[in-house]
């Protein structure tokens, strides 16, 4: 088991990408704090992974990552209960979709905290655990939006492209002290994010991905387990899109 005896930290785990990813990591060991702001259903995840009986365990952390929550008192709270922290997923993130010229301050203010500020707290806090213990892996979750920029989302595209820069920065500081940071670019992926969008929109992208299908949270939860276990250590500032082809 690659994770055994790992602390991992997962944004946005009550749901869709993070949901998949927390059971995948937890399948492989590792205890997994589940952040999210539905209490409800981070229940039902935890539920759900014992009944299962995987190796590993959830811990259920309610959090609201769209306002300046204290990110370093939740992060000391987790280091103080497990001694330590190995991996950090930053997958929590929202969309408020609309042409640039209709973009409300707000939309673009939310989208900004959620997807991005939430990410420098969380990388800056859980880092110094990580650089104390010589041993790190942060992976964020961009989207091909950051990588091809897409109509309607300059606020969402705007952060998931600010993700890879901070990332390669943070694996140039950290590289050292056997800390990594990567990127998972997923493209157009099965969950609640995209069931919003029109079946006719939907229909339209599908011959633009050489896969000819949107994905499943698993697959980029696979690709989220291997850059977060000890075989990805030479792996670092890089950014992988999982996305059927899309963005090549
Ligand atoms: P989703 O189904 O909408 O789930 C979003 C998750 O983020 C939920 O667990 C949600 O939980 C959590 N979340 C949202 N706002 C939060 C907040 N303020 N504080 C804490 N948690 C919050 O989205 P998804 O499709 O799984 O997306 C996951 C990540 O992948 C996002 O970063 C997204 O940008 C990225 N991505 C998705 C796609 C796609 O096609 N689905 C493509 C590219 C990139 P609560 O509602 O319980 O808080």
């Amino acid at each position: 088991m690659p994770l055994a005896n790992q602390i991992a930290i997962v944004t946005g785990a009550s749901r869709g990408i993070g949901r998949a990813i927390a059971l995948k990591l937890a399948s492989q060991s590792a205890t997994v704090v589940a952040v999210a702001r539905s209490q409800e259903r981070l229940a039902n995840l935890a539920q759900e992974a014992s009944q299962a009986k995987i190796s590993g365990t959830i811990v259920p952390r309610v959090l609201d990552l769209s306002q300046r929550v204290d990110v370093d008192a939740f992060v000391e709270q987790v280091a103080e209960e497990f001694n330590r922290i190995d991996i950090l997923v930053n997958n929590a993130g929202i969309t408020r979709d609309g042409l640039l010229l209709n973009m409300e301050d707000e939309d673009f203010e939310i989208v900004l905290t959620t997807n991005l500020r939430s990410v420098f707290w969380l990388t800056r806090s859980v880092s110094r655990y990580m650089v104390r213990g010589r041993y790190g892996r942060i992976v964020n979750i961009g989207s091909v939006s950051g990588i091809m920029g897409n109509p309607g989302q300059s606020n969402y595209a705007a952060t998931k492209a600010a993700l890879m820069g901070f990332s390669k920065t943070v694996a140039k500081e950290l590289a050292r002290r056997n800390v990594t940071c990567n990127v998972v670019a997923p493209g157009f992926i099965a969950t609640d994010m995209t069931a919003v969008l029109p079946d006719k929109y939907k229909e339209s992208l599908k011959p633009l991905i050489p896969c000819q299908k949107f994905g499943e949270p698993d697959d980029i939860a696979g690709a989220v387990a291997f850059l977060a276990s000890p075989a990805a250590g030479y792996i670092t500032g890089q950014t992988l899109a999982v996305d059927g082809g899309l963005s090549m």
